[in-house]
This record gives structure tokens, C-alpha cells and sequence, in this order.
């Protein structure tokens, strides 16, 4: 049986390390902000603007949430976007995905200040993960990398199998991974023989959004197991894995609720102190 990462653990180590952090910039004058734009009523969009409100606030962190209708234009969005750039009081800004039909994605991913993007979706700030010299982390993946780190598993030389290329987890996950000196695999729909490839993790991180996807066959006895899946399966939040069968052959295992999702809010929290020291010119 498998050790659990334990995702609420980890999330309350780094919260309470960005609230310590808050509270000295407080005590310097410095306040830090975080504005979140939401655009429509997606009952999951909805929730997750709500749980960053609540971070923010158990950390000292102030939060300014910027509702628009269903029906607002691109061009009221992008002045939306112009105009918390320019507001010297706010510190990061997330604007809350999938947008609705008619708004496009790139253009206001490209309108927000680089130096302001908390989710780190703007092209620079992927250009900057890429190299490697970032400020900015992507805030799933290195919520799970703050896992490895956490429960002393160490990635250098390690057979690491990302199974999901997608820009917001798997393609920076794979980053990561390899600047920690890992050897990493990105396996996609199109990759052959799945479960063959996957049998060489010794870290298997699944991120492709199918309810247990990864049965225990996919994975090597001992590997560390990471499931950055979110799915509903019979009204029950669930992840990309097959937790029972699986977690019998896992060395580490994260359950889904309680794995990687509480570490995403909290890496989130992180990107905006981050962004509150650099617009302050504090290292
Ligand atoms: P996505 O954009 O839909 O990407 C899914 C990836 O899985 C794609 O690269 C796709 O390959 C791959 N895939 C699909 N079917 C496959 C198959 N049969 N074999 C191998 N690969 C396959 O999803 P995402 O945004 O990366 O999210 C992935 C999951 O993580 C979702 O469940 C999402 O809800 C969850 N998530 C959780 C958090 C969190 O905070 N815990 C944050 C973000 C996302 P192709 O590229 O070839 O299509």
C-alpha cells in the first residue's frame, strides 16, 4: 500500500509561508492585491473565483472580483484588462477560463501585464518557464513539484511520464520536471502503446481528464503516482486514476479530493506576493 500525498498538508505549509510573507510586507506599507475577472455565470467558474476569494483572505491577501455579464464585448473585457494594468494598487490579475463564445482567450491572456500574470499564461511568461529564469510559476505543475519536494522525492535521473501536453498542465509539468533533472516522456492521444511507456515512471503524473484512465496494468510497482485529474464520475469529484487497484502498487499516491487541487490555489497565492515584491523591487 502506498504512502498519501497529502495535497491540504502541503497547500497549508505554503499558505502559511505566503501569510507570514504578506504580514512583513504589511507591516512595510505594502499591501497585496489580487483582481479576478469573471465573465458569465459557469456554475465551476463560479466556485473556483470563490475559493481564490476565500485564499486570498485567509492570507492577507486583498482580493477585488470584477463580475461582467454574459454578454460583455472583447472590447469591454480587454478595457477591463488596460485598466487594472494600469491600477498601481493592484498586484496580480487572473482572469477566470473558459471564457464565453464569442470572447477569444489568446487576445486577453496577451493583454495582461506580464508582470501581472498570476496564472502565468501570458507567452512570456511561458517563453520564461521554458528557460528556465522565472518568476512566475505555473500554478498546477508547481504545485505538484512543491509535493515531490515536500515528501523528499527526488526527481534528478528519474524516468518521469507525463501523460497530457496541454499548455496549462502538461506541457509546463514536463518543464519542470525536466529542469529538476528529470528524464521526461510527454505522452499524448496519439502516443502508441500507452501502458508501455508509462510502465517506465518511476513519477507517472496523469493529466488528461478522463475518469481512472490510468489502471494499476499502466503502472510500475513503486512509482510515485501523481493524479492532476478533476472529473465527476457518478456525482463524485474524481481523478484521472484508478486510486484503489493503483495506490496497492504506488511507493506515493495523491488522492483526488485532497491531492493536487488545494496545491494550485496555494501556488496562485504565491504568484501574487511574488508579483507584489517585484512591483515593490523587493528579492
Ligand atoms: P486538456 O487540455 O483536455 O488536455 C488533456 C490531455 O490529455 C491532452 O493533451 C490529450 O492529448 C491527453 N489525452 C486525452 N485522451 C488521451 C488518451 N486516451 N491517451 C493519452 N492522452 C490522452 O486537459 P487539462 O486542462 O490539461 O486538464 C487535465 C485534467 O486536469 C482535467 O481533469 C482537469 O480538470 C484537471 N485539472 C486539474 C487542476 C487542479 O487544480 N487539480 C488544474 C487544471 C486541470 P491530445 O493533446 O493529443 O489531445
Amino acid at each position: 500500500m502506498s504512502n498519501i500525498i497529502d495535497g491540504k498538508l502541503v497547500s497549508s505549509a505554503v499558505k502559511e509561508r505566503v501569510a507570514n510573507e504578506v504580514k512583513e510586507l504589511n507591516h512595510k506599507g505594502i499591501s497585496v492585491c489580487l483582481a479576478v475577472i469573471l465573465v458569465g455565470s459557469d456554475p465551476a467558474s463560479q466556485i473556483y473565483v470563490a475559493n481564490k476569494k476565500k485564499a486570498c483572505e485567509q492570507l492577507g491577501i486583498i482580493s477585488k472580483e470584477y463580475l461582467l455579464p454574459e454578454t460583455a464585448t472583447q472590447d469591454e473585457l480587454l478595457a477591463l484588462v488596460n485598466e487594472l494594468n494600469a491600477d498601481k494598487t493592484v498586484n496580480g490579475i487572473l482572469c477566470q477560463l473558459p471564457l464565453p463564445k464569442g470572447l477569444d482567450e489568446k487576445v486577453v491572456i496577451e493583454a495582461i501585464d506580464p508582470n501581472k500574470d498570476v496564472d502565468a499564461f501570458h507567452p512570456v511568461n511561458v517563453g520564461r518557464i521554458m528557460i528556465g529564469d522565472y518568476d512566475f510559476l505555473p500554478c498546477t505543475p508547481a504545485g505538484v513539484m512543491e509535493m515531490l519536494s515536500f515528501y523528499n522525492i527526488d526527481v534528478c535521473g528519474k524516468e518521469c511520464v507525463v501523460i497530457g501536453r496541454s499548455n496549462i498542465v502538461g506541457k509546463p509539468m514536463s518543464m519542470l520536471l525536466l529542469h529538476k533533472n528529470g528524464t521526461v516522456t510527454i505522452a499524448h492521444s496519439r502516443t502508441q502503446n500507452l501502458a508501455e511507456v508509462t510502465r517506465r515512471a518511476d513519477i507517472l503524473v496523469a493529466a488528461v481528464g478522463k475518469a481512472k484512465f490510468v489502471t494499476a496494468d499502466m503502472v510500475k510497482d513503486g512509482a510515485v503516482v501523481i493524479d492532476v485529474g478533476m472529473n465527476r464520475a457518478d456525482g463524485k469529484l474524481c481523478g484521472d486514476v484508478d486510486f484503489d487497484p493503483v495506490s496497492k502498487k504506488a511507493s506515493y499516491i495523491t488522492p483526488v479530493p485532497g491531492g493536487v487541487g488545494p496545491m494550485t490555489i496555494a501556488t496562485l497565492m504565491q504568484n501574487t506576493l511574488t508579483a507584489a515584491k517585484r512591483q515593490n523591487n523587493i528579492n
